[in-house]
């Protein structure tokens, strides 16, 4: 049985995960727009797997005799300047959800609940990936320039 301190901050951990996928929706909408659909493609992609998280989140609350809440999710931005800045976006971002993550990590390990440690080690190792990935797409897109930024734009189109 999980805590209820532990399954509130989950919850909370569930609403952020929503709240990423929402700006990853935003931010598909805005590359649509702006042409580049192949980051648009990739962008929506990164939008089903936050709700993946989510999902996952609240499955292993109500497996540990808990319970799982969807609430409020505050409104995200709309509206940025070049793919660049969007894919910087991303990686700041994704550098924040890691530190929430690994505060979960440090409530679970006070809380002595070990299966939910065991849990939260899978969202670490994810957030590296997802900060790699960032910033691999930061780099190319400065490397291609504007010349380039098509090319990049296409490649990423094939995830
Ligand atoms: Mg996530």
């Amino acid at each position: 049985m999980i805590s209820e301190k532990l399954q509130n901050a989950i919850n909370e951990q569930v609403i952020a995960e929503m709240w990423s996928a929402n700006l990853y929706l935003a931010m598909s909408f805005y590359l649509e727009k702006e042409g580049f659909s192949g980051f648009a493609h990739w962008m929506k992609k990164q939008y089903f797997e936050e709700i993946e998280h989510a999902c996952a989140m609240a499955n292993y609350i109500v497996k540990r005799g808990g319970t799982a809440k969807v609430d409020k999710i505050d409104v995200v931005p709309n509206g940025w300047g070049t793919p660049l800045e969007v894919f910087e976006h991303v990686y700041k971002h994704e550098r924040h959800v890691s530190e929430l993550v690994d505060k979960l990590v440090d409530l679970a390990a006070a809380e002595k609940d070990k299966a939910t440690q065991d849990f939260l080690w899978g969202f670490v190792r994810e957030q590296v990936e997802e900060e790699a990935t960032a910033l691999n797409i930061v780099d190319k897109i400065k490397k291609a320039g504007d010349a380039g930024i098509f090319f990049i734009d296409s490649q990423l189109g094939q995830r």
